[in-house]
Order: C-alpha cells, then structure tokens, then sequence
C-alpha cells in the first residue's frame, strides 16, 4: 500500500494532470505508437486520431488517481473497463509499458512543473492502479468462456436494412458454445487485407442465447467526403464472407440486463444501438414486462425489424419516407421525449439505453427529469467511455 506522503502528492496533483488531461495523453500515444508500433495491433488507430481515445485513458487515470486512498470508489468503471480489457485480450506485461509511456508523457508536457518527487508518487500510484486492474482482469480470465481468442466460422451473413448486416458464427472446432448476459458483445480480431496493423472492435450479441450460434449485426460506417469509412464494419460488409473464418473474444461487458428484479423492463435504442437491447428483449419478453422503443432515421436503415413483433414495441422514425408513411410503419416521427415516454411506458421500471451519443444524452436527459433513480437506469457506450 502506498506510503501517506505519496498519496498526498498524488492527490495534490490530479488537478494540475487533469488540466492537461488530454496533452499528455495524446503525447503518450504518439510516443509510445511510434517506438512500440507492434502495439498499433491493439489500439483503435481510428480513435487515436479523432482523440476519443485520450480523452477516455486521461479521464479514467485521473478518477482512479483522485481516488488513490481508497480505490474500491472506482469499481464500477473499472468494472466496465476490465471486461473491455479482457475482449481485447489486454494482459498483465502489457501495463509496464503504458505506465513507462505514461510518465515520460507527464514529464515532457509538464516539464519544470512536476519534480522529481512529484514523478515518483505517480509511478507508484500507476502500479497500484495497474495492480487493481491486473487482479480483476485476471478473475475475468479464468471464469472467461475461452482465454484470448477463438475462431469462428461464418455460417451466415444476412443482409437486415441499407446499413446493418448479421453474422451468424459457429466454432470451427465444432465445440459448444457458452451461455452468455443477454446484453454482452465479443471482440473480434480482424486482419483486413492492406491494413497494416491488426484491429480489434466490440459487437454486441443481438439474439438471444441459447442457440447454436452467436449474432452479431453490424452497421456500415460508410464516412462522407472528408471522413474515411470505418475500418472493421467495411471489412465485414465487404469482404467477410458465408464460409470464412474470424478470430472472437468470449462474451464479455457489464452491461446486461438484471434478472435478480422482476420490474418491468424499458429497453430503448438509437440506431445500430438495438442489438443488446434485441437479445434482451428476446431473452425476456416471455417472463416479464418488456416495453421496446427503437429510433432510427427511417425504416430503410431499420434493422431487424420484423423481430420487433410483440406488443409493447414503439418505433419512432426521425424523418419517415413515402415507404414508411404508407406502411404506416411507425408509432411516432420526430424523437423519443419524455412527454411521450410517460405515455407509453411505465415510471417504475428497470431502463436500459444504447444509441448515437446525442440520442443517449436526450435518453438520461429525459429519465433523470422524470425521477428514475440511478440504479435502474443502464447504459452502454458503442466506443471508448464518454460521458452523459
Ligand atoms: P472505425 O475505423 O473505428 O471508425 C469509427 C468511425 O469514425 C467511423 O464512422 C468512421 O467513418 C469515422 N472516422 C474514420 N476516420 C476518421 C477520422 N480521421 N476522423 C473522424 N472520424 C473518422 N457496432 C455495430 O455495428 N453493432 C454492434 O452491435 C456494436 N456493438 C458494440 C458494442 C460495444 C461494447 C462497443 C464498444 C462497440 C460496439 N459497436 C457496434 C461499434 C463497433 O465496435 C465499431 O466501433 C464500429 O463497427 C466502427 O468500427 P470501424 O472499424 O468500422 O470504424
């Protein structure tokens, strides 16, 4: 346990990090990519350079560090960032060479404002948040389905509006598969042709367990003139065909849907966003009260719909098309707000939420205006951690 002193320069300092949060992070990624370019193998190279994921690593050092008397204060975000960890197959002898990075990013964009003594204390405190993280990851590891990753065939690729397609993997070796928290997603190991580093991403499980498969449904991020197309979704779209082999972490992911309550269950989704919700909502509609609202700009980009078939499922169409209004293929058009919401859907319920960042604000927004407490508002965030 670190010594009285050292915790009191850490925690004397967070302030003076955290107000260069993102400079020194950003410094340490560049450094550290360029003298360990094996580790491109790990990290999303898209994220480093639209500094989502700076952002995420400088906040959770500085809220762990700030909390360095007593660190059980961060379990839950250490919680979500572990099993995170665990799909990408992050593992103890990589968190040296963070930490060493880490420092030398302190020192340079600091400079005279840190000494010597200053740099000592965080290195200690970098060890024992290491330590934490280590400790829990490795519990993970062993109750893990399979440790690192596993490959998986694709036995079927099913087109499910203009933007998402699902892939439905089985082992190649044939095994069985785990059961898994309606709500968890795999990593996916993708070595795309031409790319030189190997990348790694999270797909939620969207059917529910049991089967002999796992599905995962993907979005094409198909960027705009300025912007590039993403990188893993492409691939799978494109080239990831019927037949082909992929290598996928075991399910993992904090957010799921909590069975030890018999509330009623809000699933609401934006978007690409409705694939955990989708496995919960098959996992459950059957034995308890599930309500499901899903956004999506119009029913041309409205994945699996025709798996929205019970009663109590709401669909709002942002802009609907001629198709839509005919059809009459939604129940709303415009947004999901609250005066709506307390309409259609009961006050004392457990509520899970995933979508587009705004359309996740507007959702905790809207709950927290309307009084649900804490505990039963649940949310997953489909990149590096952000903030509501
Ligand atoms: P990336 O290459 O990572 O790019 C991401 C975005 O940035 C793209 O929109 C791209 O166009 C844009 N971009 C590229 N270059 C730049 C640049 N220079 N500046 C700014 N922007 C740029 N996705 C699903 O489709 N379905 C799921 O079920 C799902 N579940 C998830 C669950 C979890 C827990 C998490 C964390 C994520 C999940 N995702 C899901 C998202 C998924 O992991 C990927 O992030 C997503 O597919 C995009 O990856 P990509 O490699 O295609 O895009």
């Amino acid at each position: 346990r670190l010594d009285e002193r050292t915790r009191e320069i850490v925690k004397a300092t967070v302030p003076v990090l955290a107000e260069h949060g993102e400079a020194i992070t950003t410094h340490f990624y560049k450094r550290m990519l360029t003298e360990r370019p094996e580790l491109k193998n790990y990290f999303n190279m898209t994220h480093q350079k639209d500094g989502k994921q700076p952002r995420a690593l400088a906040n959770a050092v500085y809220a762990a560090a700030s909390h360095i008397d007593d660190l059980s204060a961060i379990a839950p975000a250490a919680e979500t960032i572990a099993e995170k960890h665990v799909s990408l197959n992050i593992r103890p002898e990589h968190y040296p060479i963070i930490g060493e990075y880490l420092l030398k990013a302190i020192k340079e964009v600091l400079g005279d404002a840190v000494d010597e003594e200053v740099i000592d204390a965080w290195e200690l405190a970098y060890g024992e948040i290491a330590d934490l993280f280590i400790s829990i990851e490795d519990g993970k590891y062993k109750a893990s389905a399979w440790t690192g990753y596993r490959l998986f065939t694709i036995h079927k690729k099913v087109k499910e509006s203009e933007e998402i397609t699902s892939f439905y993997l089985k082992p190649e070796d044939g095994g069985s598969l785990p059961s898994y928290r309606p709500g968890q997603y795999i990593g996916i190991k993708a070595d795309i042709p031409d790319y030189p580093h190997t990348q790694r991403r999270q797909y939620s499980l969207s059917d529910a367990p049991g089967k002999d498969y796992l599905r995962i449904s993907v979005k094409r991020e198909g960027g705009t003139e300025e912007i590039p197309a993403g990188l893993v979704s492409t691939w799978l779209h494109d080239q990831v065909q019927e037949g082909d082999v992929v290598p996928i972490s075991a399910p993992a992911g904090d957010f799921y849907l909590n069975e030890s309550t018999s509330r009623p269950v809000v699933l609401l989704s934006g978007g690409v966003g409705l694939t955990p919700l989708m496995s919960m909502y098959k996992k459950t509609r059957d034995e308890r009260d599930v309500y499901f609202i899903h956004a999506a700009r119009n029913g041309g980009v409205h994945g699996l719909k025709e798996e929205m078939d019970g009663e109590q499922t709401y669909v709002v169409y942002e802009t609907p098309s001629e198709e839509d209004k005919t059809l009459a293929a939604y129940d709303k058009a415009g947004y999901v707000d609250l005066d709506w919401l307390r309409n259609v859907v009961p006050k004392e319920a457990d509520f899970y939420f995933c979508g587009p960042e705004g359309f996740m604000r507007a959702m905790n927004g809207a709950l927290h205006e309307w009084g649900i407490p804490d505990e039963q508002v649940n949310y997953e965030f489909f990149g590096p951690k952000g903030t509501l």
